[in-house]
């Protein structure tokens, strides 16, 4: 990877992502594959204020051998120690980043069940953490880069799948070009416009509709914000938490979904991959659900806890983006979920109800906030979708037609 382009991409996580402050600690969670962009971030890091930048190691191979031999009591444990490093973070007021590259179907030969029941032991322990994260208590974001076996699923016929991999990377993170930190902040005032106008009309229902299906109504949650790439952090500071991001995103009503949904692309969760499936809804719940691939990853995240029985976001997304434009399969959420408009299973961010950071989780799922160890985003926009949102009133206006913003 050519270091003056690492360099850039790294300014644009600290800058636009992270936005870093001076004397503020950074964690990044880095594969060792990746070692020299953990050392560019670093470097950066330092140059551009931090106060300390710690990078926590990870790597695949490691992780399949442990999901291979240990028994799944042991994986399932969380020791105190690694819940208490994650809590100093949020006291101490660091920012974290995670660089990810992760192989898509790098488990694919794990049973769902296992990696279900020590993914959902995991996410239990660190809910503190994660709360967190989700309720913006600390800033975050979450970036990409190739490892080789994610490449060459993504490029199977080049000859060079990771130099492939990261000029597309770069392309849809808005980085080939002489300012990307402009360029981003013009980006950023776009969405801001969208989220504005479905803020002041206030839906009570978005409508779905396209060739594959797709007919569901969903109920927006009370007192929802929809919000765009950048948001505050409970002290104040504004951070984008995905590059790239193209989202403009909200919180559903967990009652009040009605229909079915089919997915647009598929989905890789847990190194495996779910794809053509579909889910009925009948008052908030999932009551019916089928995959052509993937069927029991499907049923492990839909029957992890009460609240994956629900959907926590919508989003909707241009098929214009340079994601979607780009007409490639990343096999990873992050650039497909940017790719298309999509729900999620699972919880709701906090943040996308009115004053929800302040709000008791009681309050929260009063207002219809769905609440969940688990968040798997699912894409559903296809090139043909349509989408009208519908007020109190009943009346009603177009959102979007052909896959794209009609306002
Ligand atoms: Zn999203
Ligand atoms: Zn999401």
């Amino acid at each position: 990877m050519n270091k003056e382009i690492l360099e850039k991409y790294a300014e644009l996580v600290y800058k636009i992502g992270v936005n870093l402050q001076k004397g503020q600690g950074v964690e990044i969670d880095c594969s060792v594959e990746n070692a020299e962009v953990a050392e560019v971030f670093t470097e950066v890091g330092y140059k551009l204020g931090a106060k300390l930048v710690n990078i926590r190691w990870n790597y695949d191979k490691t992780a399949y051998l442990n999901y291979k031999y240990a028994e799944t009591e042991a994986l399932a444990e969380v020791p105190e120690w690694f819940i208490k490093s994650k809590e100093y973070l949020m006291e101490k007021g660091f920012c974290r980043i995670a660089i990810d590259s992760e192989d898509p179907f790098a488990f694919k030969d794990i049973p769902a069940e296992k990696l279900g029941a020590v993914s959902k032991a995991r996410s239990k322990a660190l809910k503190k953490y994660s709360d967190c994260i989700m309720s913006n208590g600390i800033r975050w974001c979450v970036v990409s880069v190739p490892s080789k076996a994610w490449a060459e699923k993504v490029f199977p016929n080049d000859a060079h799948p990771e130099d492939k991999l990261f000029d597309e990377i770069i392309k849809t993170m808005r980085l080939n070009c002489d300012n990307p930190i402009k360029n981003w902040e013009n980006h950023i005032a776009e969405m801001d416009k969208h989220a504005k106008f479905l803020n002041e009309n206030a839906f009570e229902y978005l409508h779905y509709e396209n060739s594959l299906g797709t007919d569901i109504y969903v109920g927006l949650a009370d007192d929802h914000v929809w919000l765009s790439a950048q948001e505050e952090a409970k002290d104040g500071v504004k951070f984008v938490a995905n590059i790239p991001t193209e989202e403009v995103f909200t919180c559903p009503h967990k009652e009040k979904i009605n229909g079915k949904v089919y997915s647009a692309l598929p989905l890789s969760y847990n190194g495996q991959i779910i794809d053509k499936f579909s889910l009925t809804f009948k008052d908030g719940k999932i009551v019916d659900y089928s995959a052509e691939t993937g069927y029991d990853a499907l049923k492990s995240i839909i029957e992890t806890d009460e609240g994956t029985l629900s959907i926590g976001e919508a989003a909707l997304i241009g098929k214009n983006s340079p994601i979607a434009q780009s007409g490639i399969l990343f096999y990873n959420t992050l650039f497909d979920e940017n790719a298309s408009c999509h729900l999620a299973i699972g919880k709701a961010y906090p943040t996308t109800v009115r004053n929800g950071d302040k709000l008791s989780e009681k309050e929260l799922l009063e207002k219809g906030a769905n609440d969940s160890v688990e968040h798997v985003d699912f894409m559903i926009g296809t090139p043909d979708l349509k989408v009208t949102g519908i007020r109190k009133d009943k009346s009603e206006a177009v959102i979007f037609t052909d896959g794209e913003w009609a306002i």
